[in-house]
Formats: structure tokens, sequence, C-alpha cells
């Protein structure tokens, strides 16, 4: 391809856009300027490919594609079967799975087919049966009534929040806690890591109908033979959301026990974190639950949206070359050196490092929240995320810690070299910052004082250390 295409193609595709409504055109250049200018460190982020983008604008947008390839309730869906069935095929082969579903829109919507294919064949299909109907139709108005209150009488037993956990794994503000009868396990509070022997006392004592394990701020890895075992000994599905490490699994950096894919029993994924494809979701699983699993939509999903679904298959065409897998491993290491260089200055970091591709400062070793930690970084060029911590004392809102990860920096080239040197602007910014006070004197979760000499002076320096790296190089607006 020629190096101008990219640029071409973009420039081209504003101009058209400018045509209609230019304030929209100029507000997709302004975001590709702030992404190229800020230090992006927020673990859940990345940058897709120019293929990957450009894949999502196109007519796919405009068809309906309810059902399955080759069994779709709208005609004329061959093409959209062509890239269904690539981004699945990709997906098999990519995680070594014996089943792939690719419509759903996001992460949340992945959980929710997974957490409707399980009910779905733990307890709807054994009622069917017994009933001796073939359909929920064929029910009694009596039998109808009662599978309902068992399908909302069911338990899942996940990660904490506050210990990493993600709140689609049956917290109460989300649709799954007002689904299931939920249960958490949390980590050691000495360690800040998954104790399995406390995991399988909850299990042995809650005998929850879903085991899940997966997390948005955990900064470790997690061994799923360990977890598939516990599941086994109660009779739980296991099930693990990979949204945040598909990246890791997808280079091999996690194999063998800390692979989710041959451990449980069904996998649910995002597309665009670290495996660094489309906004998306993903379940994989093994045949038992195939046919649950394709009924996502509309069980669950509105209709798929082939345009993202050939984002998907381009972008895991790419997960599936070798440097992909070179891509993964800088990730951890840079991971590694950002906790490094961090713990070298004296900070205090949940778990005392990392083994994944984020890290979760504890800011309260520098006086502050969460919040006030967060603000400062981001006046000082620095884009992170606050995130509670273990038995968090500031709660949610406020929290008292800081998640940065390294994909979407890795992504643009940086090693571990810049590493340390982010790490050196976090801990000026941190260090230098202090909580303030409210209108009533007393100490604010979200007032804090930062010199905007300092915070200009590490902006510079934010961005010196990325222009060495330029984002999307060959990506000319003009
Ligand atoms: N699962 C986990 C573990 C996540 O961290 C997230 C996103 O933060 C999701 C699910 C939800 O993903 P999405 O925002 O695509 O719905």
């Amino acid at each position: 391809m020629p190096r101008n295409a990219e640029s071409t193609a973009f420039r081209s595709a504003l101009e058209v856009i400018r045509g209609v409504e230019p304030r929209v055109a100029d507000a997709i250049g302004a975001e590709l300027a702030d992404q190229r200018e800020s230090l992006k460190l927020i673990a859940s982020e990345n940058y897709a490919s120019p293929a990957t983008l450009l894949a999502m604008g196109n007519w796919f947008s405009d068809k309906y594609a309810e059902g399955t390839v080759g069994r779709r309730f709208y005609a004329g869906c061959q093409n959209v079967d062509t890239v269904e069935a690539l981004a699945a095929e990709h997906a098999r082969e990519l995680f070594g799975a014996a089943h792939a579903y690719v419509q759903p829109h996001s992460g949340i919507d992945a959980n929710l087919v997974a957490f409707w294919a399980i009910l779905a064949d733990r307890v709807e299909s054994p009622a069917l049966k017994k009933a001796q109907a073939r359909h929920v139709n064929d029910l009694t108005e009596a039998d109808w009534f009662a599978l309902r209150r068992e399908l909302g009488d069911q338990r899942m037993l996940g990660m904490s929040l506050d210990a990493g956990g993600h709140l689609t794994h049956g917290f109460r503000p989300n649709i799954s806690g007002k689904m299931f009868d939920q249960r958490s396990y949390g980590t050691d509070p000495d360690t800040g890591l998954v104790d399995y022997d406390r995991v399988a006392e909850a299990a042995r004592e809650f005998r929850p109908l879903v085991l899940v394990a997966g997390y948005s701020a955990y900064p470790r890895k997690i061994n799923f033979r360990i977890m598939r075992e516990i599941a086994d000994s109660v009779g739980a599905t296991f099930m693990v959301d990979m949204a945040h490490f598909a990246g890791l699994v997808a280079g091999k950096v996690f194999t063998g026990d800390f692979d989710p894919v041959p451990h449980a029993h069904i996998v649910t994924s995002t597309t665009h974190k670290s495996l660094r494809g489309p906004r998306g979701g993903l379940v994989l699983c093994g045949p038992e639950l195939a046919d649950q699993v394709d009924r996502g939509c509309p069980m669950v999903l509105g209709g798929p949206l082939p345009h993202v679904m050939a984002a998907k298959a381009v972008a895991l065409a790419e997960a599936r070359r070798p440097d992909f897998a070179d891509y993964a491993r800088q990730i951890v290491d840079n991971a590694r050196a950002l906790a490094e260089g961090l713990l070298r200055r004296g900070a205090k970091l949940v778990t005392g490092g990392t083994d994944n591709h984020l890290v979760l400062i504890d800011v309260t070793g520098y006086g502050l929240t969460g919040r006030q930690a967060e603000q400062a970084l981001l006046d000082s060029g620095i884009v992170t995320n606050r995130n509670a911590v273990p038995q968090d004392p500031n709660g949610a809102w406020y929290t008292s810690g800081i998640r940065i990860g390294t994909p979407a920096l890795t992504t643009r080239g940086l090693g571990t070299a810049e590493m340390d040197t982010t790490a050196e602007l976090i801990h000026a910014v941190l260090s230098q910052t202090s909580a303030g006070v409210g209108p009533d004197g007393t100490a604010s979760k979200a007032k804090y004082v930062l010199d905007p000499a300092l915070a200009d002076k590490i902006s510079r320096q934010a961005s010196e250390l990325l222009t060495g790296f330029p984002l999307y190089p060959d990506v000319e607006l003009g």
C-alpha cells in the first residue's frame, strides 16, 4: 500500500463529512489531535489500526442481519455472512476455541449473552424437558410462571468490585445484580492477591450456579485451572470475562493455567482494549453452549452491527500475525517497567507490582484521593482514571487509586525506557500535589493544590516524550 493511502482515505472521508456537517468533521480531526498529544495511560483504551477503523465506515452499517451465518431472518445477507464467518474463524483460531460468537456490541453485551446462555442451558432446558415441551411458548401458564421464578433465583460468585471485579459480575447497579443473587470473593488483605482457598470456601458455602473470574483493575494473573477445579467441585459453570487481558491471551503471554480458554466453560471479551480492535465484544465456548450463545440476538442484543463485525475480522486477523505476540509481550514488559519505576521512587502499588498490562497506584501514599490524583495528572497532560483499591476508605466515587495501563502507549511504540520517564513524571506530579480544603475549612476529597507552573512543565515533558512516537504516522490530515 502506498504510504499516503491512509492519509488519502481519512482526508477524503473528512471532506465528504464536512460537506454535510462541518462541525462533525472538525470534532473528528480534533479527536485525532488530542489523542496524538496526550500521554494515554487508560488501561482499557488502545489505538485501533487504520484498516480496522476504515472497515467500520461503509455500507455494512445499513444492513439488518438478525440470525446467524447462513440462517438469517433478512434477505441479502451474503456479504454479512462473509465477514461474520471470517471474524468468528479468526477468533476461534486465535484463541483455540471451538465456537466464537462475534455479534455482541460491547463487553457488557457479551456478558449478558453468556449469562443467558448459561441460564438457558442450566435452568430453562431442564425445565422444558421436565414439562415435555420443546419451546417456552409450549409451557402452561403455571409452568412458565415457575420457570421465570427459577431463572430469577440463581446464584453467582465473582470478584468484588474493590478487588478489581467488574460491575457486570452481579453487582446491584447492573442488570446482572438484579438477575442473580450475588456474592463476591475478595483478595488477601496482606498480599492483595486472589486467595484460592478462600474462593473455594465461598463456593462451598454459597453453591453458585456461575463462578466468574475476570477483572478491570487486578494487576496480576489468575490461575484458571484452579478456578475451574473450584467451579467443578460445586457444580458451577465457570465463566471468564477476559475483556481487559484478551490481548495477552491472543499474544500468548497468558498460557497454560493462565489462558482461560481451555479451562472455562464460557469466555467473554471486549475487542477494543488490549486486543486493539473496534469497540465490541465476543463470546467463546465449547459445543455444549454454542446453540444457546448463538441466540444472543434477539435474546438480549439488538441487531448485529455488520460494519463492526467487519472491523473485528480485520483486527483479529492482525492479532494472528506474529508481531502481535511481540506487542503483547511488550505491553507486559512496559507495565513491569512502569511499576518498577514507580516503586523505586516510593509509590505504593496494590499487590506491589504487576503481571499484566495494568498498575494500580494506592495514592493514599501521597496523601491524596484518586479523584485529586486523577485531576492533577490530567492538568499535567497525563490521562489516567481513578479506581477503588481493596477495602477502599474513600469509596467508589473519590477512591484511593489510580489505574494506569500500557496497551495504548505500547501501540505507539514506547518501550521500557520511556516507561521509566513516565513513572518519573507521574511521581513528580503526585508527590508535589497536596489535598485542598473545602469551603468550611475541612479536608476536601476533590480539591487539590498543584503549582500550575509544575503542571505546565510536566505537560511539556509528556509531549516531548511522545514526539519520537507519532500516532498514526501515515495519517496526515493537512
Ligand atoms: N468486562 C470487564 C472486565 C470490563 O473491564 C469492561 C469494561 O470496562 C466490560 C466488561 C464492559 O465493556 P464495554 O464497555 O465494552 O461494555
